[in-house]
């Protein structure tokens, strides 16, 4: 009975660490690990402990007797990563090689003090990096109210699983020396300099936080918009609220087929009966209740051995949703399957060769996986009709259409006021998230996450990133590199108290926690706010710790 990784593994690793008897790979020290899709269970050398399952921050184990039906095809999944053995062990009965944490160097003035600007995986990793040891502060600034970026905001209502993560960040946020300023603005409220003078080092794990954008015709058309806008609008995020999303149409078009394509294709078709379980923004649950869409067609430029979506989620996909191809697809995939040898493409595109097909009766909404198809322009007049592609390669054109054109092209970085920029690569330039300007590093200027090495990957991902950071950051402190903050202490809470009156920390942070989950009312994980003022006024109502009683008396005085 041995354990099975499933579909809404993160990649954090911490599986690997756990494991006695070293069966969980790639590890985050092998080849492999950055551009994995997911881990993966050894079932010859797993000696079935259980230790992983306590260990993986997102439920994604289980032994393999106890799988869901859809969970099933990860069996074969996990096996097939490894050589067939015919029951041999392989020789990885050894410990596997646990990170060496940082050493921080005390000094006698007071405790290293870092600030991060952003609060999502890539954030959390590393101030749960820093905080390995005793004489650090961490201070984690974050614009809205509240914590956690994509893992609130971008990762799907219907991925609880995968949102469990969150509560492994809870337990980095009680850690002593952390501190939350949520509802503040780096950049506005305060400015790098400020933060340096608080501060031994700034480190930047801001995301990236805009899309990339299709230069064709039409974009500019009501009923356009992109898929990470769609995104933020059903999960709630403050500034999507607003959203115009019309679904008074039958056909909606994806372009990009990556796994955020994916996730929007399959929120559109979802009964919202089962969307209504899960922490969906109610504007988003409303609006999909009164939905005519009943075709969503994901159209990718390249054919299907090139499909941008992982193997995870293309199961995950296929097991939830109908998924159907067009002919001349099935025959792509059929093609490319007799001359593909990568066991992971050779997977997807098994998987795709067992779809149904178009000219199935459609019996409920379904998602089309569309290939070759190059966006050339999106027609219509006074609001979007469909979309003009080129079959990629050749002159045929091809109209496909649609009321609501989604572009899922990717996420892109947007530049930080005070430190370079690399437009290109939509980056912050950096060497091992150390800032650079050309070759020279920025003192005390740190990135970690998709401003550091772009919009690639998996939340667990973010966990060897921030970890490579934070082991700069260490490095330059104790080399005496990084300069002492001006101010120390209790001065900070006072400086952005005074400059953001509504600031939010922990206690504040907690209050809305328990609001939404309370609205929930049982029946749903939670219920979002969506609107900053609601959320700001849970947080005021809440019982304010002792320092912020005494910052708050000595500012009224
Ligand atoms: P992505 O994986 O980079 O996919 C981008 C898609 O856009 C590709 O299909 C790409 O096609 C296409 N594209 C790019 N430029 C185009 C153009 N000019 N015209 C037409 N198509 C174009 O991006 P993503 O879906 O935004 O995902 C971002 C990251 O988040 C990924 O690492 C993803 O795995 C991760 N993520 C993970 C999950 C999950 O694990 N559940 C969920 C969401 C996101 P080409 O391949 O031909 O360039």
């Amino acid at each position: 009975m041995p354990h099975v990784i499933t579909q809404s593994c993160c990649s954090d690793g911490s599986c690997v660490y756990a494991c006695p008897v070293n069966c969980i790979h790639p590890s985050p020290d092998e080849p492999g690990f950055a551009t994995a899709e997911m881990l993966y269970i050894d079932p010859v050398a797993c000696v079935d402990c259980g230790a992983c399952v306590s260990a993986c921050p997102v439920g994604a184990i289980a032994p393999d007797s106890k799988l869901t039906p859809e969970q099933l095809p990860f069996v074969e999944l996990n096996a097939a990563f490894y050589p067939k053995r015919e029951g041999k062990l392989p020789p990885t009965s050894k410990l596997a090689p646990v990170l060496e944490a940082p050493v921080v160097h005390r000094k006698s003035g007071g405790p290293l003090t870092v600030a991060i600007v952003g609060s999502g995986p890539a954030a959390m990793y590393a101030a749960d990096e820093l905080l390995t040891q005793p004489d650090v502060r961490v201070n984690v600034f974050e614009k809205l109210p509240t914590p956690y970026g994509l893992v609130r905001a971008g990762v799907a209502p219907d991925h609880q699983h995968t949102k469990r993560v969150t509560e492994l960040f809870d337990t980095i946020a009680d850690k002593p020396g952390f501190t939350f300023f949520l509802n503040t603005e780096v950049g506005s409220d305060l400015t790098h300099d400020e933060l340096l003078r608080y501060h031994h080092a700034v480190l930047y794990a801001v995301g990236a936080p805009s899309d990339r954008r299709l230069d064709i015709d039409g974009m500019e058309l009501p009923g356009t918009a992109t898929a990470t806008d769609l995104v933020a609008w059903y999960n709630g995020h403050p500034e999507a609220a607003d959203l115009r999303v019309d679904l008074h149409t039958e056909r909606v078009v994806v372009i990009g087929n990556g796994n955020v394509a994916l996730d929007v294709a399959r929120i559109l078709t979802t009964d919202p009966d089962a969307l209504a379980r899960t922490d969906i923004a109610d504007h988003a649950l409303a609006r999909l209740r009164d939905s005519q869409v009943r075709e969503v067609v994901v159209a990718a430029r390249r054919g299907p051995a090139a499909s941008a979506f992982t193997l995870p989620e293309l199961i995950g996909l296929t097991s939830s949703c109908d998924v159907v191809l067009d002919p001349a697809d099935h025959d792509s995939v059929l093609a490319e399957l007799a001359e593909a040898t990568d066991p992971l493409t050779r997977n997807k595109l098994e998987i795709l060769s067992t779809l149904g097909d178009t000219t199935a009766p459609v019996t409920r909404p379904r998602i089309r996986l569309a290939y070759q198809l190059t966006p050339r322009r999106i027609t219509g007049d006074a609001r979007a009709a469909g979309v003009e592609f080129t079959v990629t390669g050749g002159d045929e054109v091809v109209e496909i259409s649609a009321g609501l054109v989604l572009t899922s092209i990717g996420y892109r970085g947007t530049p930080i006021r005070g430190l370079p920029f690399d437009a290109d690569a939509a980056v912050v330039p950096n060497d091992g998230g150390r800032v650079i300007a050309g070759a020279d590093p920025v003192r005390g200027s740190y990135v970690a996450g998709w401003i550091k090495r772009g919009p690639t990957g998996f939340i667990g991902t973010n966990k060897s990133c921030a970890a490579e950071t934070v082991h700069n950051l260490v490095a330059d402190y104790n080399d005496g590199l990084l300069a002492d903050p001006v101010h120390r202490g209790a001065a900070l809470e006072h400086f952005v108290r005074g400059r953001r009156p509504a600031v939010i920390g922990t206690a504040g942070w907690k209050a809305i926690d328990e609001a939404e989950i309370a609205r929930g009312a049982g029946v749903r994980p939670r219920e979002k706010f969506t609107s900053v003022a609601e959320m700001v006024e849970v947080a005021a109502n809440a019982p304010a710790p002792p320092i912020h009683r005494r910052v708050l008396a000595a500012l009224r005085r």
